[in-house]
Order: structure tokens, then sequence, then C-alpha cells
């Protein structure tokens, strides 16, 4: 059987969470792999649940319509949800938790570099620090050098106007950077605790949770308590990618001078 067959049975016969029973079952993912991107909504709607395919009903259309506004091709993406039953209203935290290894596996086998993620339950699985109305539409990098871009969720869209048009603007954001191979200029602070690194960030530490500390934050960090053996206050949910310490690439290099320096031309 292949590695796509396999992973979708698996997750059609998942019994992790009380979901499976509530709904028609799990809704996997659509789309080819390897992808140019991923796009991570929250959780399949009435009308996913019926078809058993992500992102068919209204919201679905919505957001093919804006990709394709933004000069992307909608069926070259990767989709799949931060949970994969219906939840009938939003995700409880035990379901975004069980569904969690679901999630890393469909990103996983789409080897993708690039996450666009709906909605602030797709923006939570990643950087639950994080507000939907202060990163949507920009990005942050995950420790394994993958790069997430937030935004709205159509769903959401669809029910209030200065949503839609932050959807639509930050989508045409994203085609461009898509594009131009470039996410200069978008994105957030590094650092989940001085948000603004102020000593520079020539190594980035991820704790369990996935979260980025500059240096000077790390030692009094979740993550840097354990790593001196000391007790650790506060465990957040398990990772989607493995705790690690990264050199800056050149191009979190040049992001991070251009978030700190706005309009800084750096050379390539
Ligand atoms: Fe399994 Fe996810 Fe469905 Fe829960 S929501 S039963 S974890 S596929």
């Amino acid at each position: 059987m292949t590695e796509r067959l396999e992973l979708r049975e698996r997750i059609l016969d998942c019994t992790a969470c009380e979901l499976h029973s509530t709904s028609c079952g799990p809704v996997p993912f659509s789309g080819p792999a390897p992808a140019s991107f991923a796009i991570v909504g929250e959780a399949p709607g009435a009308e996913e649940d019926k078809g058993g395919q992500p992102f068919v009903g209204r919201s679905g259309q919505l957001l093919r319509k804006y990709l394709v506004d933004a000069g992307l091709e909608p069926d070259q993406a990767f989709i799949c949800n931060t949970v994969s039953c219906f939840p009938h209203g939003t995700p409880s935290p035990a379901s975004i938790a069980a569904c969690r290894q679901n999630l890393r596996d469909q990103l996983d086998f789409a080897r993708v570099s690039t996450i666009l993620t709906l909605g602030s339950v797709a923006l939570g699985a990643f950087r639950p620090d994080l507000r939907m109305t202060a990163a949507h539409g920009q990005t942050f990098a995950l420790p394994d050098g993958r790069t997430v871009f937030s935004t709205y969720h159509p769903a959401a869209a669809l029910r209030r106007a200065d949503w839609d048009e932050a959807l639509s603007t930050d989508l045409l954001r994203f085609g461009r950077a898509i594009k131009q191979g470039s996410w200069v200029g978008l994105t957030i602070e590094l650092c989940a605790s001085c948000r603004i690194p102020e000593d520079g960030m020539e190594e980035i530490f991820f704790d369990n949770a996935g979260l980025p500390y500059c240096q000077k934050c790390w030692p009094a960090s979740p993550g840097g308590r354990a790593e001196a053996g000391k007790p650790v206050p506060v465990v957040g949910p398990p990772a989607l990618v493995e705790p690690a310490h990264i050199p800056l690439t050149e191009r979190q290099a040049v992001n991070l001078i251009q978030h700190v320096f706005p309009g800084t031309v750096v050379e390539p």
C-alpha cells in the first residue's frame, strides 16, 4: 500500500477522541505531496463532514477564489485540518491534542517548507502564544526551518467584512511572497518572551511546546530550565516538531534585520 493510502486509512480509522462517534468520521487531507505549500484549517464543517473532503463548502470556495486572485493554484496546495472530525462548533482542547499526531503526520507527508494556517485554532497549534489580530499576514519559523504564514479562516471572513478584507489582503501578500521566494518584511518577533530581541539572535532556542526564545531569554524559559535540570513550572502541549537549537539561516537573519529596522535594504 502506498504511503498516501496508509496515511488516509490510519486517519479514517482514528478513534482517539469522541468526535469520531459524533461526526460522520474523520476527513483526511487532500492535494498533492510534495506540494507547493500546505494549508491547515480548523476542522471540517457540516458539508465537509458529509462529503469527506476538506474545504469543499462555502469557505472552501472563498479560499480558492482568494488563492487564485493571489496568483496561486489551489490544486497545488496540500490541505488538512488541525482536527480531522466535524466538531459541531469550536474544537475542544482535548480533541486538538488528540488529533495533533494526525496533523503532524499529514504535514510530514506533505513535505512542504511553507504552511498557511487559517484561523486561531490552526495558529494555536503552532504558536499558542500568538493572537490572530497581531499575527495575521505575517510569518514565523518552526524549529525544523519550515515557515508558517497565518491569516483568518474563510468561515470567519464570511461572517465579517473586516476579516474578509484582511484574509484577501493577507493572501495577496502570501502569494507575492511565495512567488518571490522571500518573506522579507513579513516576519513577526521571534522570541516568545521578550518579543523583540534586543541583543540580536545568533541562535533560536525552541522548547517542547515549539515556542522560540532568544539566547537571553532561553535560560529562564521552561525549555532552558529543563535543559539546566531545574524545575519546569509550565509544561506546554507537545510540539509539532522536535525541540532544537538552530543557527539563523541567511533568510531568517535578513527577516530579523528588516523587522527590527524596517526599511533596511539588505544585499543578498
Ligand atoms: Fe481521531 Fe482527530 Fe477524529 Fe479525534 S478528531 S477521532 S483524534 S481523527
